[in-house]
């Protein structure tokens, strides 16, 4: 029997992580896919006339066992990826696509929904059914339903080119990454790296079997920013620099450029064929920004007051660079180093001396702590359930009043096999129509591991990570919509980082900083001193921070807003719009395009890396509610914000949902503060 096509009975409701093999995969998707088809048909085919509860309810209870089978193997396959399971993504994404295009189009369900919406004031719904069928119907209308029968092809073909193309982006990301060793041979070529970077650099060369003593440099981020922020060897910091920054556009096999820019030129076919000019038009009709204009203005009144701080930043760079010895112009693989020697003089601060106060357990139990005072959840250690890798922590998840509220898994360690980054995922989303569902969240991490014997240390940067990620998990835990399609974080796409980057404020706050944060040796709470070093230091180099990520984001939008049908060349393109910006070449991007998977892996983040900073608008906005309070812990606040926002899944449209929890519609002004961009 394939473990995969049993209703899960592990325990906490978990799959049986154990049983599952590869080859189980691809017969499961094959039953799963027959299995919806058939529950589509039979909506379809009733021959009663469409009712909310026989077309909408019925919808959202189909394909379950499919979604259930898809989210087990997209957790496996970015966690604890093996050849046999890529070979899998490989030959599956297409069939998959086809299928998800096949579901979205039926026409037979589609006419029925296009009834039901046209009376929808006569069917006596209430706000989340109404939401429901507005969702479902706007949804397959997106997707194609609507099309004429040969576009309706036409458009299916598209759609599977795009997650064939979308897989090969990802894959080749990922084998440019594995296949990347700087290795530091000498005390020379460690120069400047302080021990806990040695000794994460040590635990990567053991992973991998080289001898003792070894150090080794990979491209994950944590190993990337801490070796240029502090390696005192600029030949090695250019050499890892370029390796990072020229991901996906390696001439040979894992060659992205080719790729992304069939992925773009596609991508304008599918909004043409829905009748807009560019795929940025397309994609931001269903979004809270709605058009490109709305994204440019918020991006551009950041980028510009980002630009004119880093010029006072890179004089003082500059000057610290000069002060070491190096006469020319700082290059982009020079930026943090010196800036990390401005920080030391400036605020005495550096993250030798932070590390020691953010010991990863310590760090896990304020984000559960917070939890707890917010929301009155408990979270409880649960060894005895199943999980799908030994660094794995799992977690039963209580309400105030001790019922279970969901199960939550921690995978915080990097290693080989896992893709870089962060996210959260579920494995179940809760719902409460059609059988009751408790949810199952994944929050995954890529830490560098503590050597054995020694705590996993965390940065500053990672700190906030961990609380992001768990945000993200609050939103799905914390779900009470009826509808599984509402649920969690399903929501639209610039809405989606609110709950996440609410939470990062929590932990910057000096109260719950001096609660938890304690020296891992003495159990020193860290000093209100360095908090307020910490405090000052974050300012320094926003302007630096903020310029890589909205030269990223104004890129994204850039490019999918051409109306042309043939896509440019992306190295060219990204060069020209960089220089028309006026991109200072020493600041970089956060991302490239030839690597930048937020674009190209999936469509969700396609035009859409600006959501992060219109939910910064949200969030800086949001946390002054608690301000105002004047308790970060205040009960009646925690309520609402539990109720409007985190509870609220996608069941009602997130404006309405942000002006029931603040009041009125959200204000620019405390992000830009929170940026330095304003006088505070
Ligand atoms: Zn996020």
């Amino acid at each position: 029997m394939n473990p995969l096509l049993q209703a899960p009975q592990g325990a906490g409701g978990l799959p049986p992580f154990a049983d599952v093999r590869a080859a189980h995969f691809a017969p499961a998707f094959e039953a799963a896919m027959a299995a919806h088809r058939a529950e589509l048909d039979a909506i379809a085919g009733q021959t009663e006339a469409p009712s909310f509860a026989n077309t909408a309810a019925a919808l959202d209870r189909s394909g379950r066992q499919l979604a259930r089978i898809e989210m087990l193997f997209h957790t496996l396959n970015a966690s604890l990826s093996t050849p046999d399971l890529q070979a899998v993504q490989r030959d599956m994404a297409a069939p998959l696509a086809a299928h998800a295009s096949w579901v979205a189009m039926h026409q037979g369900v589609f006419q029925r929904l296009d009834q039901l919406l046209q009376r929808i004031d006569s069917l006596g719904l209430d706000g989340e059914q109404r939401r429901l069928l507005e969702r479902l119907h706007l949804e397959a209308v997106r997707s194609g339903a609507r099309l004429a029968p040969q576009a309706r092809e036409r458009y299916a073909a598209i759609m599977q080119r795009l997650a064939e193309l979308n897989t090969q982006f990802a894959q080749n990301v990922m084998a440019d990454e594995a296949g990347y060793q700087l290795l530091l041979r000498s005390e020379a070529e460690l120069a400047g790296l302080p021990d806990f970077v040695r000794a994460v650099m040590r635990q990567a060369a053991a992973e991998r079997g080289m001898p003792d003593g070894s150090h080794l440099v990979t491209l994950s981020r944590s190993h990337i920013v801490p070796f240029l922020s502090f390696s005192a060897r600029r030949d090695l910091r250019e050499a890892a620099w370029r390796a990072w920054v020229g991901r996906g556009e390696q001439d040979g096999p894992t060659d992205n450029r080719e790729i992304a820019r069939e992925i773009l030129t596609l991508r304008n076919e599918q909004a043409r064929l829905h009748g807009h000019a560019s795929f940025a038009d397309y994609q931001l009709v269903d979004t809270m920004a709605q058009t490109k204009d709305n994204v440019q203005r918020l991006l551009k009144r950041v980028w510009d007051a980002a630009l004119s701080a880093t010029e006072r930043e890179r004089e003082a760079v500059q000057a610290a660079a000069l002060a070491h010895g190096v006469v020319d112009r700082i290059e982009a693989w020079d930026w943090r180093f010196y800036a990390e020697k401005v920080r030391q003089a400036r605020y005495a601060l550096d993250e030798a001396q932070l590390k020691p106060y953010f010991p990863l357990e310590a760090m896990v139990a304020a984000v559960f702590d917070c939890a707890q005072r917010l929301f009155g959840l408990r979270f409880e250690r649960r060894s005895d359930w199943p999980v799908y890798h030994p660094d794995v922590v799992a977690y039963e998840v209580s309400d105030a009043d001790g019922r279970h509220r969901a199960v939550f898994l921690h995978d915080n360690f990097a290693r080989l096999g896992k893709r870089s980054g962060a996210w959260m995922n579920a494995l179940a989303w809760a719902r409460s129509e059609g059988g009751e569902q408790t949810p199952i969240i994944l929050n995954t991490n890529n830490f560098a591991k503590g050597a054995p014997g020694s705590p996993t240390l965390l940065s500053l940067d990672d700190v906030r990570t961990l609380f992001h990620e768990f945000g993200h998990g609050l939103h799905g835990m914390l779900s009470e919509t009826r509808y599984e399609r509402l649920s969690g974080t399903q929501v639209l796409r610039d809405f989606v980082e609110l709950p996440s980057q609410l939470m990062e404020h929590w932990i910057a706050d000096p109260a719950v900083m001096q609660k938890h944060a304690r020296h891992w040796q003495t159990g020193e709470p860290i000093p209100a001193e360095l908090i307020r070093r910490i405090k000052d230091a974050e300012l320094f180099n926003q302007g630096y921070e903020t310029v890589r990520y909205t030269a990223s984001a104004l890129v994204d939008l850039a490019i999918h807003a051409l109306e042309e049908e043939e896509a440019p060349d992306i190295t060219t393109f990204e060069r020209d719009t960089l220089a028309r910006l006026g991109a200072p070449a020493d600041c970089g991007m956060n991302h490239r395009l030839a690597h930048f998977q937020h674009l190209f892996v999936g469509d969700s983040y396609a035009a859409g890396y600006y959501v992060y900073l219109w939910a910064e608008v949200l969030d800086c906005d949001a946390f002054e509610a608690f301000k105002e309070a004047g308790d970060l812990f205040h009960a009646p606040t925690a309520a609402s914000l539990r109720r409007h926002i985190l509870a609220s899944g996608n069941s009602v449209e997130p404006g309405a949902a942000f002006r029931a929890f603040r009041g009125r519609d959200p204000q620019i002004e405390p992000m830009l503060r929170g940026r330095g961009l304003i006088p505070a």
